[in-house]
């Protein structure tokens, strides 16, 4: 069997028509490519320069050496799309015009000067060297496209290489004398050489096609879940997890939301700014909603200015309302983007738009995916009827609700600001003596609108979203603060509690934290008392043991508050090192009059001494109460019977009442009925 020239070139031809063609495919199938007009053209050059070659002597000698010279043309718009896309250059054609000269004028020295390097392998490896930049670069940054296009490009080379290689061999051993081919030189009969390059050439090939196939099924797997502008999951992937998602949620009874996101004025942008520009401006969109995400979350893009966003494992409703609102902030911040309007680079450089966000939940709305889309879809039309740049929920009540709880969180943010918050002090009293013991201190909003707002208004509120955590250190520092003024004025020492929310026994470290408000105010440890709730301790018993043990360790008094409402277990009981029991309102509401209740409260107060801490009984109203508490040996108690909460300055004239009348407990209840029920 004997291999010309021309089957030879034939062989290299196919190979880079086959090449070329995918290629050309591939740049189709992806337009949004790094620059695929420019890679095609490559493309197209590289075909062309060949063809030249192998056509030499059947097409006239003018025409084939321009085509071959088109190998060059090949490999200067390869380095330059190395070179636009390594240093992210968009549309600055004069750079091209200014790389290609001196290219050019290179390239043409390149083979004056050496003339017996053959121009083919030049181009080679300046190809080589742009490609493998480009592969670099796009490793770095994690393009899946461009990766795919570059690497596709060195395998045609490599393969062409491979071939030409094989080619080569089998025709020097098959007619060791072959003459008359410029490629097929008979003046090189080093066969070790292309033995070598055989192997070397077709092992690359091998390598690069395992990589490739490798890669581009790891591609074709992202392509079919991935939207291709902004990486984001798209409606399959979505539809996916939110069956997963409602499959966990419904097994461990949790709620999980929808939210709909359509971009307000994306339109305009595009209109105005050309598409390009609108790509760039989905794409920021995208990190900035993936940036206000946790990672459980998923957004996905559906196409167009519409994402969506799922909220797996929320606690509350308003939790996706929460969201939607700093998604919204988020997106009515300014955009710059780099691809303006072509006919007028300077102009709009920055564009504003806004969203609108419709939220469905699960499972108060639906647990059929495709159902909640629509929903979450509706419920996006209401929102963008209702103004633009708003959220509203699948149905009405819970917008409303949840509205009205958000413009509630955004008031008590600012009242904390505001510094509208105030201590108000219960006197706690000793049940033999009746003199003041202590106080607790409760926390009040004084609204410049509303008049003074009692916590149970806004303290759930404070739990769900943190704020709990800035008020309860605030309301621990007032407290100390005014202890310590008390202490300077003379009054007997008082006990002061503070009741301590489950969120900061949870997210913040108390110890540090009343450690430093002591240390800051001078207030005593030991006149400080904590009051924790049963819950806050039975989540984590074993952390709840440790804090409270350092908390003791500082010299402060711990309580625990409402008693008889959560867990009341012994066993936690003889774990957790408490002080003071304070029996939940609700046993000393219906004394004398209901029987279970009065046994309830006597065995606590049994109990809580046998296990020896003091115990205290809440919203004591009546003589009745105080007559049995007594009777049964509680403590102290607290309660309207003796005072409502009070400002500090209310509170300091009962102390100096206390202090005027000595021990004269009937007169000291007279003094706080007339003056302390405020
Ligand atoms: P709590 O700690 O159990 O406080 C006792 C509540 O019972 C207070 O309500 C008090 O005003 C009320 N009370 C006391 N005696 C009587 C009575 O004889 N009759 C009636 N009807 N009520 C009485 P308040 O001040 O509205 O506080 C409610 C709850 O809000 C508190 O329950 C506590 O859990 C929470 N809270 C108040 N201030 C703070 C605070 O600074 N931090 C935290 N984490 N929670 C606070
Ligand atoms: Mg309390
Ligand atoms: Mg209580």
């Amino acid at each position: 069997m004997k291999f010309d020239l021309l089957t030879i070139l034939m062989a290299y031809l196919i190979v880079d028509a086959v090449f070329a063609i995918a290629f050309a495919v591939t740049v189709r199938r992806h337009p949004t490519l790094d620059g695929p007009r420019e890679w095609l053209a490559a493309c197209i050059a590289l075909f062309a320069g060949f063809l030249g070659i192998c056509l030499r002597g059947v097409i006239p000698d003018f025409v084939s050496i321009v085509m071959a010279n088109s190998l060059v043309l090949a490999g200067v718009i390869c380095v330059w799309i190395g070179i636009r896309v390594f240093f992210r250059l968009r549309r600055h054609w004069w750079l091209f015009a200014l790389f290609v000269l001196p290219a050019a004028v290179l390239l043409g020295l390149f083979t004056t000067v050496w003339p017996s390097v053959s121009a083919r392998q030049i181009i080679m490896s300046v190809f080589i060297i742009a490609i493998s930049l480009c592969i670099i670069r796009d490793i770095r940054r994690q393009r899946g496209f461009a990766l795919l296009m570059e690497t596709n490009l060195l395998i045609g080379f490599l393969g062409a290489e491979a071939v030409i290689h094989a080619i080569r061999l089998i025709t020097l051993i098959m007619t060791p004398a072959i003459t008359g081919s410029y490629i097929l030189s008979p003046e090189q009969p080093d066969r070790v050489f292309f033995i070598l390059l055989f192997f070397t050439g077709t092992a690359r090939l091998l390598i690069m096609v395992t990589l490739i196939s490798a890669r581009l099924q790891g591609e074709l797997n992202q392509l079919a879940t991935q939207d291709s502008l902004t990486q984001l999951p798209n409606r399959r992937l979505l539809l996916e997890r939110l069956k997963h998602g409602i499959d966990v949620a419904r097994r461990n009874g949790k709620q999980l939301a929808l939210l709909m996101l359509d971009l307000d004025r994306f339109k305009a942008v595009n209109d105005s700014m050309g598409h390009a520009a609108g790509d760039e401006l989905l794409q920021q969109v995208a990190v900035r909603i993936r940036t206000r995400l946790r990672d459980v979350d998923t957004v996905a893009r559906l196409g167009g200015d519409e994402f969506i966003v799922l909220l797996e494992d929320i606690v509350h409703p308003e939790d996706a309302a929460r969201v939607a609102e700093d998604i919204v902030a988020d997106l009515s911040r300014p955009f710059q983007l780099s691809s303006a309007n072509e006919n007028d680079p300077e102009s709009g450089r920055e564009v504003k738009i806004g969203a609108s966000i419709g939220i469905s939940l699960h499972p108060q709305h639906s647990d059929n995916p495709e159902l909640l889309m629509d929903q979450a879809d509706n419920a996006m039309y209401e929102a963008k009827q209702a103004g633009r740049g708003c959220f509203a929920y699948f149905s009405e009540e819970i917008t409303t609700v949840v509205r009205k709880r958000i413009a509630l969180e955004n008031r008590l943010r600012r009242a904390i600001e505001q510094q509208e918050l105030r201590v108000f002090y219960q006197p706690q009293l000793d049940m033999i003596n009746g003199r003041i013991i202590g106080a607790e201190a409760l926390v009040r909003w004084q609204s410049p609108t509303e008049g003074l707002i009692p916590p149970i208004h806004f303290i759930p509120i404070a739990e769900e979203t943190g704020l709990i955590l800035t008020i309860g250190e605030w309301v621990l520092r007032e407290t100390c603060r005014q202890g310590q003024r008390w202490k300077a004025a003379g009054f007997l020492p008082l006990t002061l509690a503070v009741n301590v929310s489950p969120q900061q026994f949870r997210r913040c470290d108390i110890n540090k934290l009343v450690a430093t408000v002591l240390a800051e105010t001078g207030f005593p440890a030991g006149q400080l008392e904590l009051e924790l709730t049963e819950s806050g301790l039975m989540e984590n018993q074993d952390k709840a043991v440790e804090v409270l043990n350092n908390l003791r360790a500082q010299g402060i008094r711990l309580a625990i508050d409402d008693f008889g409402t959560g867990y009341s277990s012994l066993a936690y009981l003889k774990r957790f090192p408490v002080d003071v029991l304070k029996i939940d309102k609700s046993f000393i509401d219906d004394i004398p009059h209901l029987q279970d209740d009065m046994e309830i409260t006597a065995t606590i107060i049994a109990m809580g001494h046998t296990l020896g801490f003091k115990v205290l009984a809440e919203g004591v109203e009546t003589q009745e109460q105080l007559d049995f508490l007594r009777k049964k040996g509680c403590d102290a108690y607290q309660g309207y019977f003796a005072s409502k909460p009070i400002p500090a300055e209310d509170f300091a004239e009962l102390l100096s009442a206390q202090h005027k009348n000595g021990d004269d407990l009937d007169k000291t209840i007279n003094h706080l009925e007339t003056t302390g029920q405020s």
